[in-house]
């Protein structure tokens, strides 16, 4: 009878310890390391070895990465700890977005051949991998931000090192864990991506100074895209954003307020492209604003209420506080001891232009909203707020005229018209997505080539078949 108990004893540890096996997340020797200059050297190897792979074993390693995401599991599993992790945005929203990033960001077809034939014979450029990556990956978007750059990166011949925002620590070695486990299924060299135990100011800076290192990505705030572009290496820099929207007397004002409130609210207003101010004209103000609350925005007209707010989430300097920052809109009404239904998901308040709130990049489910004489006037107050990040820009409007004249005037990396914003990154609108959106640096929307180095190959006197 002894015998027995110990026997199943010794089977059920044994079942416990095959299992932990083959949990995609433990993350035992899958990329993650102690320390910084250990990682470059095994991401180097890593990307001499996919070098050497041909350019559709390349396209299986994408896919594979694309299926391990999507399954829905994982799906969830990554939503959910992103959001529980940094306590920042909505678990439904981090589903689309991480769909969206696995689905429709470009893989190997983005990297196309440049060729030119005549008398002298043949030259062509083709899009090469770097080598190894530095990306550092912020709070906000951190699941995305790992599966858009691994794709883009990887599809791209290069191997990447990530230095995660400290705050979504667990989150990206669950995801890389996951991302290395999937590749190595389809034999990819070990170590294609990886990231430190511990991430830290100072780790990033120790990625930033080993020579290995060959090309530096930095998706974050202005702080860490400055640091990138002093460093001496080649960087791309994708910045903040304070993206207005711009609503006129010509535009369809039900759509306009539904397509406002459904961008801003998204993910609880942390995407950098998510719409941030609003400058709509006189005749139409009324109107918008009675279709937002009709849409799941909650009117604030309280002024000292209103005060009260700007004072609890932000800090002295004027900068958003960490605690407010993607937050429901339910939790910062419910702090200021206003109980609203579940269906609310923005507050919304009446604003001037120089409005604390107008000015800075909340990343929060807070939209103020400022009446205009007209469309030029809101168009110059836009522009303003943006403050010459060049990032994203919202206009609802059917006057052609005045799109092109905002367009012109904002040059911002991405323009949306008549669509909520993040139309403008592939979520019902069209085009591929991506979660590092290069204004600083001139890239705009990253993908495969991005990640990569354009050299050129000629041959004399042959290859001119013509
Ligand atoms: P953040 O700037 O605080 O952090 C981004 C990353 O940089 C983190 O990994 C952080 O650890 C690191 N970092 C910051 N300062 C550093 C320094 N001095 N030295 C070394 N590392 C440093 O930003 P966040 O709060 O995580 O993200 C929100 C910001 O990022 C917003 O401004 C948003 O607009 C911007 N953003 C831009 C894009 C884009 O594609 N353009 C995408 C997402 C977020």
């Amino acid at each position: 009878m002894k015998t027995e108990i110990i026997e199943e004893v010794v089977r059920k540890i044994l079942a416990e310890m095959e299992d932990s096996k083959d949990n995609k997340f433990d993350y035992y020797d899958y990329g993650i390391f102690d320390d910084m200059d250990d990682a470059i050297e095994a991401s180097n190897k890593a990307q001499r070895e996919l070098f050497n792979m041909s350019i559709e074993q390349r396209g299986k390693l994408v896919d594979s990465m694309r299926a391990a995401i999507l399954e829905p599991d994982n799906l969830e599993t990554l939503s959910r700890k992103a959001v529980e992790e940094t306590g920042i945005g909505k678990y439904e929203d981090k589903i689309l977005k991480n769909k969206a990033a696995a689905e429709n960001s470009p893989g190997i077809e983005d990297l196309t051949t440049w060729a030119k034939t005549g008398e002298n014979g043949i030259t062509i450029e083709e899009y090469c991998p770097f080598g190894v990556i530095g990306s550092i990956t912020p709070t906000t978007n951190p699941t995305e931000t790992i599966i858009c750059n691994s794709i883009g990166m990887i599809a791209g011949g290069n191997s990447v090192v990530f230095s995660p925002h400290p705050r979504a620590k667990e989150t990206s070695i669950m995801l890389i864990t996951l991302l290395n486990k999937a590749l190595e299924k389809v034999g990819a060299p070990r170590n294609l991506i990886s990231m430190v135990r511990e991430p830290s100011i100072e780790n990033t800076n120790k990625m930033m100074k080993n020579n290995k290192i060959r090309l530096l990505v930095a998706t974050g705030g202005p702080g860490i895209v400055n640091t990138v572009l002093s460093s001496g290496k080649k960087a791309i820099g994708a910045g903040a954003g304070n993206p207005p929207v711009v609503v006129d007397e010509t535009a369809d004002i039900e759509k306009a307020a539904k397509d406002i409130v459904d961008g801003s609210s998204f993910d609880n207003n942390v995407p950098c492209i998510a719409e941030k101010e609003v400058f709509v004209v006189r005749e139409v103000f009324d109107k918008l604003i009675l279709h937002m609350q009709k849409n799941g925005a909650y009117l604030l007209n309280d002024k000292e209420i209103i005060e009260k707010m700007d004072k609890m989430v932000s800090k002295d300097d004027g900068k958003p506080k960490v605690d407010y920052v993607g937050k429901d809109a339910k939790v910062i009404l419910r702090d200021l001891g206003i109980d609203v239904p579940s269906n609310i998901k923005l507050i919304i308040f009446k604003a001037n232009k120089e409005h604390h709130l107008v000015q800075e990049e909340m990343m929060m489910p807070i939209l103020p909203i400022v009446c205009c004489d007209n469309v030029d006037k809101a168009i110059d107050y836009a522009y303003q707020a943006e403050h010459g990040n060049r990032h994203t820009a919202i206009m609802h409007s059917k006057n052609v005229d005045k799109l092109t004249k905002m367009a012109k005037l904002l040059e911002c990396t991405i323009f949306v018209k008549n669509a909520p914003s993040y139309a403008g990154i592939g979520v019902g609108g069209e085009g591929f997505t991506t979660f590092t959106i290069a204004g600083p640096t001139g890239e705009g929307l990253t993908s495969a080539r991005s990640f990569c180095r354009k050299r050129r190959c000629t041959m004399i006197d042959s290859f001119n078949i013509r």
